[in-house]
Order: C-alpha cells, then sequence, then structure tokens
C-alpha cells in the first residue's frame, strides 16, 4: 500500500503544495511549528477523510481563506487511484476516482495508515477513552462495517441519554432504545472480543522479541458484562439488555447510560502484573510501541498487505536503539516520518529515504548523503 503523492491548495500553512513521494521512507525535517504535521495530518486523511489532531475540519483550512482540497494518487494489491477530499464553503467532500463518496466507511481500507504519535507512548497510561478509540480505529479499517455499528450506537446512546435527562421519561420509547443499544452493542462487543484475542497473541511475540524474552504480556477485554469464550452475538444481546433493563433505574437517577459498550477498555499486564498501574514509563512506552506494532502486523494478516505507517515526531522519544529496531523491522512499509532533529537523518540508508527540509510552509527535497 503506497500514497504516491500529494496535493495540498490552503491546506493548514500551505497555499498550494505538490509532492511525490517515495515507495519507502519519507523523512521531514523542520524546526518546531513549520508545518511537519500539517503534511501528515494531510496524508492520514486519505485513509479516513478526518484529522486526526482536530474534529473540527474548519480548522485545516488556511486563516482566511474558504476552501481547501487535500489529494493524492494511491496504490495497493486489488487498484490504484485518486482519493481528494475537500471543504467548499463549509461543505465537505469526499472523491474516490472523482466519484463522490457520500459514507466514510465507502473510503476505509483504500488506504490503511497507521499513525503513531507521541500521545500513543501514553496509551498504556491514559484513560479507557484512548484505548478504546484506539481498538475502534484499528478495527474500523479492516472492517468498515464496524465503523457503522459504532456510528448508530452512538447516535441511540446520545438519543437514550437525552431521554433520560427529561423530567417526564416516555418508558416505552427508553424500551426500544435499549433494544437497539443491545442490538448495535451486541456486535461490537462480539468484535472486539475476537479482535483483542488476535491482538494479545500477535503483541505478545512482537513485546518478547523488543524486550528479550523477559517480558510476558497479556492483554483482556474488560467490559462491564461478563463474556465467556462460548458468547454469540445473541447470547451478548441478551446480557446486554439486561445490563441495561437492571441499571434502569439508576440510570433514570443519574440521568446517565452508565452500561455498555462505550466504557469498554482493555487491561495489559506484564508478567502478571497490572502494566495501567505498575509498569515504570519505559515498560508502559515498550508496550504502547508493541501495540502498534501489532496494529501494523494485524492490518496485514487482515488485508494481506501493509500499512503506511506515520510517525509523527515518536523518533525523539526513542532510544536510538528502538529507532532501529522500528525501522529496521518494517521494511517493506512506506512510511512518513517527522523529526526537528536535523541528526535523526543518520539513521536511514539514502537508497530507501527521500528527505524533506520543511520551512514555514514551504517543503524542499534535498540531497541525502547519508549511506
Ligand atoms: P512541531 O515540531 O512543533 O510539532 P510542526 O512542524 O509539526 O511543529 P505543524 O503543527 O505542522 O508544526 O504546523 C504548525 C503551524 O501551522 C503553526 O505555525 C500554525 O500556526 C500553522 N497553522 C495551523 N493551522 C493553520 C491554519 N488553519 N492556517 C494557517 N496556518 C495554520
Ligand atoms: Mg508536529
Amino acid at each position: 500500500m503506497q500514497l504516491k503523492n500529494l496535493k495540498l491548495l490552503n491546506f493548514r500553512n500551505y497555499d498550494n503544495l505538490y509532492l511525490e513521494f517515495n515507495p519507502n521512507i519519507n523523512l521531514f525535517i523542520g524546526k518546531n511549528g513549520q508545518g511537519k504535521t500539517n503534511i501528515v495530518e494531510s496524508v492520514y486523511m486519505m485513509s479516513f477523510s478526518k484529522s486526526f489532531r482536530t474534529n473540527k475540519d474548519k480548522e485545516l483550512i488556511k486563516f482566511d481563506k474558504e476552501n481547501m482540497y487535500v489529494g493524492g494518487n494511491f496504490t495497493n494489491s486489488h487498484s490504484e487511484g485518486l482519493i481528494e477530499i475537500f471543504l467548499v464553503k463549509n461543505k465537505k467532500g469526499i472523491k474516490l476516482n472523482k466519484l463522490s463518496i457520500h459514507k466514510v466507511q465507502d473510503l476505509l481500507g483504500n488506504l490503511n495508515i497507521v499513525i503513531f504519535s507521541p500521545e500513543d507512548l501514553k496509551l498504556v497510561k491514559d484513560s479507557p477513552r484512548e484505548r478504546r478509540s484506539f481498538i475502534d480505529k484499528e478495527i474500523s479499517q479492516i472492517m468498515p462495517v464496524y465503523y457503522s455499528y459504532l456510528v448508530n450506537y452512538n447516535k441511540i446512546l446520545y438519543q437514550r441519554n437525552k431521554l433520560l435527562k427529561n423530567s417526564n421519561i416516555d418508558t416505552s420509547l427508553l424500551d426500544v432504545y435499549d433494544e437497539s443499544l443491545a442490538n448495535c452493542g451486541s456486535y461490537i462487543c462480539l468484535i472486539r472480543k475476537n479482535f483483542i484475542k488476535k491482538i494479545y497473541c500477535i503483541c505478545n511475540k512482537i513485546h518478547k522479541n523488543l524486550t528479550g524474552d523477559s517480558e510476558n504480556l497479556e492483554i483482556f477485554y474488560k467490559t462491564q458484562i461478563e463474556i465467556v469464550d462460548e458468547d454469540t452475538r445473541e447470547t451478548i444481546y441478551q446480557k446486554l439488555l439486561d445490563k441495561l433493563s437492571s441499571s434502569r433505574q439508576n440510570d433514570i437517577k443519574f440521568k446517565m447510560t452508565r452500561y455498555g459498550i462505550h466504557k469498554d477498555d482493555i487491561a495489559i499486564y506484564i508478567n502478571n502484573i497490572d502494566a495501567k498501574m505498575y509498569g515504570s514509563q519505559g515498560q508502559q512506552r515498550m508496550v504502547s510501541i508493541s501495540l502498534k506494532l501489532s496494529e501494523i502486523e494485524i492490518i496485514k494478516s487482515e488485508s494481506g498487505e501493509y500499512p503506511i505507517l506515520i510517525l509523527d515526531d515518536v523518533f525523539s522519544e526513542l532510544d536510538e536503539n528502538r529507532q532501529r529496531l522500528l525501522i529496521n523491522n518494517l521494511k517493506d512499509v512506506q512510511m512518513f516520518i517527522t523529526t526537528a532533529e536535523n541528526s535523526h537523518k543518520d539513521i536511514f540508508n539514502k537508497n530507501n529515504t527521500t528527505i524533506f527540509n520543511i520551512e514555514n510552509g514551504k517543503v524542499i527535497k534535498v540531497e541525502n548523503n547519508t549511506s
């Protein structure tokens, strides 16, 4: 999977930019605030049609402009084409090969992207929301239908919570919401259960590799209903429905849906010890790296090809040994790497790396003199 080029018009601090990419490593070097993350943000948009750092599309438009455009040609094992995303007079448009796409799900899967930024190193330490979002993004890429379950679930959850805030509650409407939530939630729960099992196996292997066999990593699905291996979509539906019904009086009291898959989390153990509570900072970071690397392997095993990897500013957070490990482990992956440190270029091989210098929204391709 590969992004061949990129065209930006009025995107963030870029007026009009066209870049051609290396099929292997693209290294963006520049001082703080020059536009490195802006570039990889636009690359990321080719996959999800939205930014990884804002939900407000308007922020992507260059100050004082009204419209913006991001477009790029991609290739993957089954197709090649052009993805375009634009905002015109506050209206967002997505096109695949010049044809409009109305649902994000129809874009997903053309260009899979895994992004790794310094915040990801806190994945283990962070709140359940971040870990849920990590799981959700991963699954959505390999199973676009999962994304529609999530969107539906969140819509129903929003409506149920709104209803719970009323002084007079229509319980028959609450019944309808409960059934829809349990229904949608049961699909999400089952997919998460299977996915976490898979990531546990892959991640454990990667982590053993990275820690020289000294750490046994375990990952478990944490959900508010009791799930067993034998559970099916139907039994999960019943369990979720029972939970909603038994907590209804409390939900009414607290004006909030307090149980459901929107509270799910993953539990992470290193050598039988809870990594979130007792792991050292270094151990937690290492687990986060293993999780990210397993994301790449899972996408490869599901789709048959490696996703694109974006490393935004993570290099300075890793020691040289880990930097090399990361790069050398991923030889067949197209990468977009940003760094503020010029010396980082020394660990790359000129045969497979293109270096871009970035200064105040201007990008210059430079000769790579490293060997
Ligand atoms: P760092 O090394 O600190 O991460 P960076 O090179 O990654 O820096 P970016 O986040 O890519 O920096 O770019 C930040 C610059 O982009 C800032 O100077 C900011 O003012 C500018 N910028 C952000 N959004 C817009 C916008 N909508 N229009 C114009 N400029 C913008
Ligand atoms: Mg940045």
